[in-house]
């Protein structure tokens, strides 16, 4: 059986921006609900230790996603389990979320706040040790693995850009990529062979991360020509195999850039209007928490300010109906 609940804003998941977004909107004394499909956090719930964030020099991605959900809820919005299937506008230009379980939250703003998704290599070993050597962002861990030898997944922009950044830590890099050829820019791919750091193993394939109690000890490999097989003992794995910005619950459509992350304008602004876009889920040249809370205050306040010039539009349509409708008889009467 279908429900509808309506709400002044919708905020669609809870990781740092939404949960950061949730705080804001509860600050405001806003009618807001923030949707989540797992255990609120996202991406932090992938990330063992955070030693970027203004204020917490050293903070579990676990306790800080807690962290932040409390702060929200102590504003008075709390996260509700709901698995999005769809954002649709109605005939009014309402959005319409329609969530698996029947209910429809209904409201003029939604701020969408669903992140992205790392693509996984699929190979034994990589969930078990995810957080204990593997790892989705070298910004977030790479100064974890300093003087050791680690090495990097792919061969695009991220892998071959990541794999250089992470030289500053790593005593040796190996990139691991399963053709001959980059696809990375030109300019990121001589910067990477210039580094005497890095080394890059071609044709070759990660089959299995291996390890122990510790983390992660060395990977099985598999050249894709010969179909050689061999062991490189490394303490962790970065895998950059592309990234998928969790965007296809929008029912109509949205600009995006060539990656498909969405486009904003300064203020989260999407091409719809009322839909604001914050976090991993937009466009923007780096994916971090600390621009993810940024990006999502801005958002709330931006919508906030989206429903006060809307309903004033709204309010002086009306008023102008009923004075049109007021007006009708006196002028059918001086006629
Ligand atoms: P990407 O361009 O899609 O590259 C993914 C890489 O992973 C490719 O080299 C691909 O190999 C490899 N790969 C995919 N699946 C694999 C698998 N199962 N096993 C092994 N290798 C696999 O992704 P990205 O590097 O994350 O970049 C995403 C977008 O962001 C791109 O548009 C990129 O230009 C942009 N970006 C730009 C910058 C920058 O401008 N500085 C930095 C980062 C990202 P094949 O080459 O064989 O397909």
């Amino acid at each position: 059986m279908t429900t509808t609940q309506d709400h002044e804003l919708i905020i669609v998941g809870a990781g740092p921006a939404g949960l950061c977004a949730a705080l804001y909107a509860g600050r405001s004394e806003m009618d807001a609900v923030l949707l989540e499909q797992g255990a609120p956090g996202g991406q932090l719930l992938l990330t063992e230790l955070v030693d970027d964030y203004p204020g917490l020099e050293e903070v579990g991605g676990l306790e800080l996603a807690e962290r932040m959900t409390e702060h929200a809820a102590k504003f008075g919005v709390e996260s509700t389990y709901g698995v999005v299937e769809s954002i649709r506008r109605d005939e009014a230009g309402r959005f319409l979320v329609a969530v698996s379980d029947g209910t429809v939250y209904r409201s003029s703003a939604v701020v969408l706040t669903a992140g992205g998704t790392p693509r996984r290599l699929g190979v034994p070993g990589e969930e078990e040790f995810r957080g204990q050597g593997v790892s989705y962002c070298a910004i977030c861990d790479g100064a974890f693995f300093k003087g050791q030898t680690i090495a990097v997944v792919g061969g695009g922009d991220s892998a071959v850009e990541e794999g250089e950044f992470l030289t500053r830590y790593a005593e040796k890099v190996y990139v691991i990529h399963r053709r001959e050829a980059f696809r990375a820019q030109a300019v990121l791919e001589e910067r990477l062979l210039r580094n005497p750091r890095a080394e890059v193993i071609w044709h070759t394939v990660v089959e299995e991360i291996r390890g122990d109690d510790s983390g992660v000890a060395s990977l099985a490999l598999r050249d894709v020509g010969t179909g050689e097989t061999s062991e490189l003992p490394v303490t962790g794995v970065f895998i950059f195999i592309g990234f998928d910005p969790n965007t296809t619950v929008l029912a109509e459509h949205v600009e995006h850039d060539a990656g498909g992350y969405l486009l904003t304008d300064r203020d989260m602004r999407t091409s719809v209007p009322g839909l604001f876009a914050a976090g991993d889920v937009r466009s923007q040249l780096v994916r971090q928490i600390t621009t993810a809370v940024g990006d999502a205050t801005t958002a709330v306040f931006a919508a906030e300010k989206y429903l006060v010039d809307l309903a004033e539009r709204e309010g002086s349509e009306s008023a102008a109906a009923g004075s049109e409708g007021a007006a009708a008889p006196a002028g059918a009467t001086s006629a």
